[in-house]
């Protein structure tokens, strides 16, 4: 079994961190672009699940991001968003600004893959980078590769220039694995918008009791 990750960006004009990891932790890296791309090497590989950091899906009752439209009073978050309050996991809200960009090019990209027969989850690396204990983006990159290195990723992981959206995509790799594991969970309403994230019981994280 395969897991790929996708560190999506807004736009096809900036990098896309995109990770295929196996069940032993070796992960193979590498930047893309268009839409075309990243479904390229999703096809090539046929991962069992497809792990993307960006929302997948909108708030309920919205039927767009735009802020003339009467849908807006339905509001900025997803009840899987309001969890990540609660486990006091911070995000920007879908509706924030280039996060409009990202949401909507990753639903189109989850339909896409979808219409392949590919099971796709939103993830999101913040919160496995929090739930896991692993280094936070002030501590720099090169902390939180050595702390994927000691944690057992192998592979482009000793790449010394990885970039940061590699990384993000490798986190969210590991989601999907864990997630295939049963060692994650799905927070939020199934019928508007599911998260998988590390679960926070098996992880200690906040006594887990929260959720
Ligand atoms: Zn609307």
């Amino acid at each position: 079994m395969k897991v790929a990750g996708v560190d999506l960006a807004g736009s096809p004009t900036r990098p896309t961190g995109f990770c295929i990891l196996d069940m032993g932790l070796y992960a193979k890296t590498k930047l893309l672009y268009k839409d075309e791309e990243i479904v390229n090497e999703i096809l090539a590989v046929k991962p069992t699940i497809v792990s993307i950091d960006a929302p997948l899906a909108l708030p309920r009752g919205r039927c767009c991001l735009k802020d003339d439209c009467q849908c807006r009073k339905a509001g900025h978050l997803r009840e899987c968003d309001k969890v990540l309050l609660k486990l006091k996991i911070k995000f920007f809200p879908l509706t924030l600004g280039p996060m409009r960009k990202l949401t909507l090019r990753g639903i189109n990209l989850t339909k896409i893959l979808s219409q392949k027969g590919f099971k796709v989850i939103e993830s999101f690396p913040n919160s496995i980078k929090i739930i896991l204990g692993f280094p936070g983006k002030k501590e720099g990159l090169e902390k939180l590769r050595k702390a994927l290195i000691d944690y057992g990723i192998k592979g482009d992981i000793n790449k010394k220039k990885i970039t940061e959206h590699e990384l993000d995509a490798i986190l969210s790799a590991l989601v999907g694995k864990l997630y295939l594991e049963g060692k994650a969970v799905e927070i939020g309403d199934p019928d508007e918008a599911l998260m998988v994230i590390p679960n926070p019981k098996i992880y200690n994280y906040l006594k887990g009791n929260l959720i």
